[in-house]
Order: structure tokens, then sequence, then C-alpha cells
């Protein structure tokens, strides 16, 4: 329980962090090259909120942990000898560049010198084609959830088996994307609008895998600049209905705005049987 505490109130520093360091309109238009290039990504959602945190710098690595007093240490559990942070652990550590090494597609970035995550990402984004960039960022997720899996001591894949786990991974995901195999929830697409000032918008989604009966939850927090304060990504049992997985990404967002101490906000999300529930109390509660 303290090991959970301890993650929530390191995440909610790290929130805070990005919300307190307001930056400048210079840098929020700096921001927005990358932040597309992600969005465009072809992989699920929970890797795209992934490559924006690491580009961030707002992953729980053992540096911010350390930097924030939750951790006693910063050093690289892998390696024991480096201080981890997203570029370590993702990209430099010794024991995740075989990874990298073990397929000629990312000799590219491999070749170059990247002081962050960020730079890597916008280097990998801009020099490479799309396909490999979404290769590169299921590869740099698969690497920060064997990562995890290993702290928490739990069953993890073979080191060599990355690439192509990760590859398989993306395969499924693409399949999925070009033949729904069911119907899929009937969405209300519009251009995404900032929030007025001293409201904050939270736009969540719900993604079925159903190769591996997983479903994703995602929120995504901006300010009124569009700029995003805050993100999470949550993969749960897959439910037994589309809509449901979609309230569920809906009860997270109150969760998360209760978590983040936010009370003004916008909920913006694409099931329109959702958002009409939400607007309307009376509606019936076992739709
Ligand atoms: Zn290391």
């Amino acid at each position: 329980m303290g090991a959970i505490r301890s993650i929530k109130s390191a995440y909610q520093l790290l929130s805070a962090k990005n919300r307190t360091s307001q930056p400048s309109l210079s840098n929020s238009e700096g921001c927005k090259p990358l932040w597309n290039g992600i969005w465009k990504l072809k992989v699920p959602n929970k890797v795209k909120h992934f490559m924006w945190r690491a580009a961030n710098d707002s992953l729980p690595t053992k540096l911010n942990l350390f930097t924030h007093h939750i951790l006693p240490d910063n050093v690289c559990s892998l390696c024991e000898a480096h201080p981890e942070d997203a570029i370590h652990c993702l990209w430099l550590c010794d024991m995740v560049k075989c990874i990298w090494l073990s397929d000629p597609i990312f000799s590219l970035p491999r070749s170059k010198h990247f002081r962050s995550f960020g730079d890597l990402a916008s280097a990998v984004l801009s020099d490479t084609s799309p396909t490999i960039a979404a290769l590169f960022s299921m590869v740099a997720w698969s690497i920060w959830i064997r990562r995890n899996r290993l702290r928490e001591r739990q069953h993890v894949w073979e080191v060599g088996e990355t690439v192509r786990r990760a590859r398989d991974l993306l395969q499924e995901f693409w399949d999925v994307q070009e033949c729904p195999t069911r119907p899929l929830v009937q969405r209300t697409r519009q251009k995404w609008a900032p929030p007025v000032a001293g409201i904050y918008k939270f736009n969540f989604d719900g993604a079925i895998f159903e190769s591996s009966v997983r479903a994703g939850l995602g929120v995504v927090v901006r300010d009124a600049k569009g700029m995003i304060i805050a993100a999470l990504s949550q993969n749960i049992q897959l439910p037994i209905s589309v809509d449901l997985v979609e309230a569920l990404a809906a009860r997270r967002v109150i969760l998360f705005a209760q978590e983040l101490s936010i009370a003004h906000v916008v909920v913006e999300g694409d099931s329109l049987k959702v958002i009409t529930a939400l607007n309307n109390p009376k509606h019936n509660r076992t739709q």
C-alpha cells in the first residue's frame, strides 16, 4: 500500500511540476511538432501517452522519484551504474542497448547522440518513416513495461524477444484498425478547442485490443493554452461492451480530476452515449 501511495504521490508531484512550470508561448509552440508527431503515430493511445510522458521527462523514473524524495537513490536498477532518467532507461542503459542493436532498422538514431528522450523522439519522428517511428515507440513502451515488471518481480519475456514482441503487438493493433470485428462506438468527431481560462479540459478515450483481450483507457488534461498538464493511460480487462470501455474511461476522468485536485473541468469524449449520460444525470443507469 505504501508503494502505491508513493507512486501516486510521485505522479501527483510530477503532474504538479508540469502544471507549475508554466511554459511560455514559445515553448508551447516548440512542443507542438513533437506532440503532433506523437499523436499521428499508428500505435495504441497508451503508447502515445507513454511517448509524450517520456519525451517530457514525466515518467516515474528513479531520478524523478529521487528528486521528489520518494526513493532514496536514483541509480538504474538494471545496470546499477548510472542515474535512471528516461533517456537512460529507454535508450542508453547497457542492459537495453542490445534490444535496439538487435534490429538494423534502428541504426540511424543509434548513430547519433541525444541528451534527452525528447530529442531522440523528435529525431526519430522527423528522420525515419512512420512505420519505423511506430515500431520505435512500441519497443520503447515495451522496454518501460518490462522494466516495471522486473521492479515488481513479475514474469517478463526474454530481453532478446522485445523487438519481435513489439512487432507482433503493433501488427495486431494495425490488423484490428483495418478490420474492425465489432461495431465501432458511435463517435462525434469535432475539432479540439481549448477550454476558457481557469478551466481544464479532460479528453478521454477507450480502446479495445481484441487480440490480447484487453482494453485501454486514456485521459489527457489540457489548459486554456492547449498545453498538456497531465495524462494517463490504463490497461484493463476487456469489459462486456464497447460503451462500457468508454464509460470506464469517463469514470477514470472524474477520479483523475480528484487526484489532481482540479475542480473546474470540461470533459470531452468520443462516445455520444457516454457524453449524453454525463450531461443527463437522470439517464438510465443501466445503459
Ligand atoms: Zn542502466
